[in-house]
Formats: structure tokens, sequence, C-alpha cells
């Protein structure tokens, strides 16, 4: 009887540290989509397979959003101007109108037009004339986009563009899809979007760095989390320079010029890398005191600014979860 105890409680142990390896199993992929680089990892008995599954759905959200490729649904509603979109379309883009409104317009899907001129999509940079952007102007503006369920309408010279949204939604949904493979720790990171589903594999929190705007070799700070979107908008990102002035990729939707609020970063975190993502690149144009008001008006989020100085200011609702060697400021509601 002694013996069999023995010999179950063998197996029992092989069983159990078995299953604690294949758990714990380390699986990562590096795929270029969505003009940036995404890194997945993620701990998993069958990593590969979710991999795969993972790319596939970057690739499919890429070839239903992604304006410049000929068969997305933005591309189609580009050009026929009015169109009837599938569901998800029209869900993505109901999130970034919500964005607009919420934040006044300092986010908007149909700058597209004057990111054309600046020549930030495609990478043909040139400073276009004021003339140039003030006609441009004419066609920008949220509340042009007609949605109405599925159907869609835009006005003639109108354009929409989701770069400020779109990745925010694919790493929400990578998060669903890892989820439904019973997958409960895995990093994502597309471009400066990260996000975190559960905890590491020891049961620690996750730790995400946030780069200084001023040295992105460099960390200003680091969070702790779980199952939280991490998402940065900052000038340093994407910016040309010409005669000594750099311009970059945020516009200001009122100048039709890089943005100029006195920030050199915003990083949202919440549970929503869609909201995370739209509202980065919102606040980085709203400038810190609106930010703050909108901040203390919501309960979804928390973020950290960075500005032209490389002060630094985070909400409170993360303070526990923030370690700096630098000084911040804490924001209370
Ligand atoms: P992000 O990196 O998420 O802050 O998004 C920046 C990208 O969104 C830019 O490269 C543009 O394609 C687009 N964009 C720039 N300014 C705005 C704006 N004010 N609202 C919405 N999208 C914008
Ligand atoms: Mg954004």
């Amino acid at each position: 009887m002694r013996r069999l105890f023995f010999v179950l409680s063998v197996l029992t142990c092989l069983l159990l540290c078995g299953c604690a390896d294949n758990n714990t199993e380390e699986y990562s992929k590096t795929i270029f989509a969505m003009d940036t680089v995404m890194d997945l990892k993620i701990y998993s008995s069958n990593g590969d397979d979710v991999l795969t599954q993972a790319e596939n759905e970057i690739k499919r959200i890429e070839n239903l959003l992604d304006r410049g490729n000929e068969n997305s649904e933005i591309y189609k509603i580009n050009q026929n101007k009015s169109d009837v979109v599938s569901e998800e379309t029209a869900t993505v883009i109901t999130n970034a109108l919500s964005v607009s409104k919420e934040t006044g317009g300092a986010f908007d899907i149909t700058i597209a037009p004057i990111i054309d001129l600046w020549g930030f999509y495609g990478n043909n940079f040139r400073v276009p004339s004021d003339t140039e952007l003030q006609a441009a102007l004419e066609n920008v503006g949220y509340e042009k986009v007609q949605l109405d369920g599925s159907n869609i309408s835009i006005p003639d010279n109108t354009l929409i563009d989701l770069g400020g949204i779109g990745k925010g939604y694919t790493s929400d949904m990578l998060a669903k899809l890892l989820r439904e493979n019973d997958i409960t720790s895995a990093i994502i990171s597309l471009g400066g979007n990260v996000q975190t589903i559960g905890k590491k594999p020891d049961g620690s929190l996750w730790t995400v760095g946030v780069a200084d705007p001023r040295d992105t070799s460099k960390h200003i700070g680091k969070l702790k989390i779980s199952d939280k979107a991490v998402v940065t908008s900052g000038g340093y990102q994407r910016y040309f320079e010409r005669d000594g002035v750099t311009y970059h990729h945020i516009i200001n939707p009122d100048t039709g010029k890089s943005a100029e609020s006195g920030l050199a970063s915003v990083t949202i975190i919440s549970e929503s890398g869609t909201r995370a993502d739209g509202l980065s690149t919102a606040l980085f144009v709203m400038g810190l005191e609106k930010s703050i008001e909108l901040w203390r008006r919501s309960n979804d989020f928390d973020a950290i600014f960075v500005d032209d100085n490389g002060k630094m200011f985070i909400t409170e609702g993360i303070k526990d979860n923030f370690e700096s060697a630098n000084n911040y400021e804490i924001i209370k509601k």
C-alpha cells in the first residue's frame, strides 16, 4: 500500500510538473504590419497555433481598416463616399466618433487630407503652404461623417483614416482571441500600443516601460500592470525636419499643423486598447489642463503626461503602480 502510494505520488508530481512546464512555455513572434513592428509573447502549451491565429487576425483587420489597401472597407468609403460597411467597421468608426465628441474634435478620423499634405502617409514629407492647409481643412470635421447603422457617407473631398485608433482596436481583438484560446498570460506590443493579458507566468505584474520622449532609448518610468492596455502617443514617434524645424505626425485639427500643446507624450492606461489609443492621440492635442479636466470627468482610464520640459504628471489611479527615478506630480480627482 505504501509502495502504491509512493508510485501514485511520483506519477501525480510528474503530471503536475509536466502541466506547469507546458503552461509556462514562452512563444513569441515579431510581425511587421500596419506600418509598425509588432511583438507578441504568449505563455501556452499550443503557442505556435495561437500565434498563427493572431497573425491572421492582424492581417484580417489590416485588410478591413487600412485606407491604403484597395480591398479594405475604408478604402471603399474614401472612393465611393457612400457605402454599406460591416458591423465591425461601423463599430470601430462609432468608437472613433465618440472619442471625437468627448474630446471636442481633438481626435478626428477625417484628418486624412491634412496627413497627406504633410506626406506622413507614405513618408513623402513636405511642408504645405497655409493656403493648402486652409483649403484642406474645409474637408475636415468628424461631424461630416454620417453613420446610420451600416450605412456611411462622407462629403466628396473628405477622407477617413483610422491610423490614430486602429492599432488599439487590433490589440483589443488580439486580447479577445488569446482569451478565447485560454491564454491567461501574454503581452503584446503593436508599435507604441501595449496590451497585457493576465499576469506573468510567475504571478507577478507585467512591467511596461514609458519611453523618455527626449531619449527614446531610455525609460522615464515603469508601470506594473495586468489586463490593461498601455498606449503612448508622442511627437517623437514619427517626424521630419526641414530648415531646423521639427514637424510631427499628430495634427491639431483646428490648425492643420503638428499639435503644440506643451506635451511631449501622453500614455493612457485603460482596459480598452481602442479607447486608450483614441484618447492618447486626442489628449496629446488637447494639452495638460484640458486633459486633466477630461480625466476628472471620466472613470475608465489613467494617464501619464510628459511635458516639453521633461516634467511628468501621473493621475492618481496608477500612483501605486508607477516607479520612476525622476520627480513627478500626482494629479488628484
Ligand atoms: P497615434 O500614434 O495613435 O497617436 O496616432 C497618430 C496617427 O493618427 C497619425 O500618424 C495620423 O495618421 C493620425 N492622426 C494624426 N492626428 C490625428 C488627430 N488629431 N486625430 C486622429 N488621428 C490623427
Ligand atoms: Mg492613438
